[in-house]
């Protein structure tokens, strides 16, 4: 990977939020949703985020398309760092970074048709007549695999996997760059997802489009992903090329999770990933390494000392002791 080219640099980025407890008003009280997470997103690649619910992986989505500011940290695209900029000077770079989400229903105006959800990113932009504009939302339409005739009817009238179309759609009109999709097929039916996928593959290749997944969905991920980072309370604990993440996980927790894909139902709903345990709060992780709690792996350092993620072979990175030098300190 060393020698491709970074589209996005994530560095350090950390989101903090406060928790209101009540009426006692205590300093320092805060979910560390995305706590120091550093990592680069190469030009062309999809890179999958996985983890269980609640592990920041949306937060982190949101911050990385600046639908959120971050507490620390930078967004570096293409050479710039995009974490200060304000609205206006985000002009140029909102056209480049677009974001699916996992209900398409909820992200569209139910009272607008389809052709004006299409199009009204490019009406904004003003330079378009209305011929050209009606030509813009067909040919994206037909990208997606939908006909002209979608473009008079409500959200409403599609089925999940047609409205998850039109979601992609909506995000393909400015021509971005790069793509977040948070969770873009867990709400579709088995049979329907490998088609959203699909579709999200053919026009990665047609368009040159950069793509970060978020999924909870280990098998998802691995359908899609070319690199996969594995995300636990906040924290990157591994990530590397998807055949290293799948074929010779390093992390416990990586292990874990792996192990617990859940076999594909007879009515064809995915089971939750299951794991022993429920993960600790992330208001109040434990010290040291965060998985330790639960690591069947577990020894003294562990619960001292936070390990770092260290380059180990050919792209697969890990934060984890049982990889590190030994502990020198006691
Ligand atoms: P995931 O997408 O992996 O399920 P999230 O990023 O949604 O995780 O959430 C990470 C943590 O941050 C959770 O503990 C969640 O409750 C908390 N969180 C997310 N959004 C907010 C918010 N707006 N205010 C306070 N806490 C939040
Ligand atoms: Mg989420």
């Amino acid at each position: 990977m060393g020698d491709k080219e970074k589209l996005l640099e994530i560095r350090n980025l950390k989101k903090y939020f406060p928790i209101k407890k009540g009426l006692i008003k205590g300093r320092g009280n805060q979910v560390k949703a995305v706590d120091d997470v550093s990592f680069n997103i190469y030009k062309g690649e999809t890179l999958g985020i996985v983890g269980e619910s609640g592990s920041g992986k949306s937060t982190l989505g949101r911050m990385i398309v600046r639908l959120m500011d971050a507490t620390e940290g930078e967004i570096v695209f293409e050479g710039t760092n995009i974490e200060h900029l304000g609205t206006r000077q985000m002009g140029a770079f909102r056209k480049e970074i677009q974001m699916v989400f996992q209900d398409p229903f909820a992200s569209l105006n139910p009272r607008m048709r389809v052709g004006q959800l299409i199009g009204e990113p490019i009406a904004i932009q003003k330079t378009f007549n209305k011929k050209e504009r009606a030509e813009k939302i067909i040919d994206i339409l037909g990208k997606v695999g939908l006909t002209a005739e979608a473009i008079t009817k409500f959200p409403h009238e599609f089925s999940g996997g047609q409205r998850q179309r039109i979601g992609i759609a909506r995000a393909l009109t400015m021509n971005p760059k790069f793509i977040a999709a948070d969770e873009p097929v867990s709400a579709l039916d088995v049979s329907v997802q490998s088609q959203v996928l699909n579709l999200m593959q053919d026009l990665q290749d047609e368009l040159n489009l950069t793509y970060l997944f978020i999924s909870h969905d280990l098998s998802v991920v691995k359908h899609i992903s070319d690199r996969v980072g594995v995300m636990y309370l906040g924290r990157i604990v591994e990530i590397g090329p998807k055949k290293n993440i799948y074929d010779n996980p390093m992390h416990p927790y990586t292990q874990a999770l792996l192990s617990s894909i859940p076999v594909t139902n007879f009515d064809g709903k995915r089971e939750k990933i299951y794991l022993k345990g429920e993960p600790p709060s992330p208001s109040d992780p434990p010290k040291g390494c965060a998985f330790h709690t639960r690591c069947p792996n577990a020894f003294n350092r562990c619960r001292i000392e936070r390990p770092e993620l260290i380059l180990h072979d050919d792209g697969q990175s890990v934060a984890c002791h049982l990889y590190s030098a030994p502990f020198t300190n006691v």
